[in-house]
């Protein structure tokens, strides 16, 4: 009998992606007891109960079925809606407005929906660990613009025009960002935006932190002068409302676009699942309140995080959003990978690399405060005894972050 060579049937852009560098990281976090975890990025807190509670009377009532590809035309509605109410920025629920499975889904659906072979996609690094590979299965040529702290981490609208060859089709957006926590400010913004209308350019906005913002306010790409037509809102649930398990998303933007990644999601996904569609329905109708709280808390972790690096001697630029620090780990004398490898080796607590998300991101490592204030003080603790063994001096002798009780009341259950 011939053995199968599955190497040699393996699409070769598939062949060429590596795996995620956070998940190469976890498979050691699991194989190592006690270990405090601040590097995933998802909520601490549980799904809010009236969400839960919501679906549960959904599964009850018998609403198991299929829903239609475009997803609950009723989401879209309360979609649409917050949109306006929130950015002033129309959408018709009936035909701009695609439900899909997680901001995962709607990503990969617009990049297979845009990029023919070769076309370049302008993406700024460091980045979250799925636009290039993205990119690369749909065909495309991730193009990096690489961003550092001496500019918290922002892209300018120089780097963008100087970055434009005649290939390019897409920028591709995150802010707030995973892995910097960096926001943009409306003006540079509007200056991107009018390097995208001279060029042509399709922008894919990834706006998945967009209600985590703690300085100022987020401004919505879409919203700016020229870029509705020209802008795919990405936005979704797993973040804002804790709801990273029940995969649901959505796009949003200029109809014939928005059936162009129907007609790739009805025939590879079918439908968004109905039991997380009935959830997002009930988060985004009367979850705001909570949403708040859960943003306020975040702040507070941040304020304290950024603090705590500071104390002990790592380098740290305030984010404006999302819940990740990225701190600067170099003055170790330490690579990324060394420092998170040690770290968790020597005290148990683990973080994710910067060069997980790219070659501008060597140097620093992501560490998110979606964690319990016990954990954070615990692994805070751990984290200053283990470069104070490197030799680094802290600011201040007695660097040991505290972090406050957080009140259970009005605070969602956490597990
Ligand atoms: N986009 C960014 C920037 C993210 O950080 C994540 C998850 O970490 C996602 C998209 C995926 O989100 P979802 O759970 O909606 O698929």
């Amino acid at each position: 009998m011939t053995r199968t060579n599955w190497t040699n049937r393996i699409n070769p852009a598939v062949q060429s992606i590596p795996p995620s560098g956070i998940r190469k990281f976890f498979d050691m976090v699991t194989e190592t007891k006690g270990v405090i975890s601040l590097g995933v990025g998802e909520p601490d807190f549980v799904t809010p109960w009236h969400v839960r509670e919501s679906c549960i009377y959904s599964l009850e009532k018998g609403y198991t079925m299929y829903t239609s590809n475009a997803g609950l035309l009723e989401l879209r509605q309360v979609i649409a809606a917050d949109l306006a109410n929130t950015y002033n920025i129309k959408y018709n629920p009936r035909s701009q407005i695609l439900i899909t499975v997680g901001v995962s889904e709607a990503l990969d659906l617009a990049m297979r929906a845009l990029l023919c072979p070769g076309d370049e996609v302008l993406i700024p690094e460091p980045s979250y660990v799925s636009y290039a590979p993205c990119t690369v299965l749909s065909g495309g040529v991730p193009v990096f613009i690489p961003t550092g702290m001496d500019k918290d981490f922002r892209i300018t609208a120089d780097q963008v025009q100087k970055s434009i060859t005649s290939r390019t089709r897409v920028l591709l957006m995150c802010y707030p960002n995973n892995p910097t926590g960096a926001i943009m400010d409306r003006e540079e913004l509007e200056k991107i935006a009018e390097i995208a209308v001279a060029h042509d350019l399709v922008v894919v906005s990834d706006e998945i932190y967009d209600r985590l913002t703690y300085l100022g306010q987020h401004t919505c790409l879409a919203s700016l002068p020229g870029m509705w037509e020209r802008t795919v809102l990405l936005n979704g649930f797993s973040k804002a409302y804790a709801m990273t398990g029940w995969r649901v998303g959505y796009a949003a933007g200029n109809p014939d676009f928005i059936d162009a990644m129907t007609k790739i999601h009805q025939y590879s996904m079918l439908c968004a699942p109905i039991t997380g569609q009935m959830a997002a329905l009930e988060a985004l109708k009367n979850g705001q309140p909570g949403m708040r709280r859960m943003v306020e808390h975040y702040n507070r972790r941040r304020n304290m995080v950024v603090q705590a690096f500071q104390d002990m001697g790592l380098p740290c630029f305030e984010p404006g959003g999302a819940f990740y620090a990225f701190p600067q780990v170099s003055v170790t004398g330490l690579s990324s990978e060394q420092f998170a490898g040690e770290l968790l080796k020597e005290e148990q607590v683990a973080v994710v690399p910067g060069n997980a998300f790219g070659q501008s991101g060597e140097g620093f490592v992501r560490v998110s405060y979606a964690a319990s204030p016990d954990e954070l003080s615990e692994a805070f603790r751990r984290i200053a005894r283990f470069i104070r063994r490197r030799g680094v001096r802290p600011r201040v002798i007695s660097a040991s972050a505290k972090f406050s009780v957080e009140s259970k009341e009005g605070i969602y259950q956490t597990v």
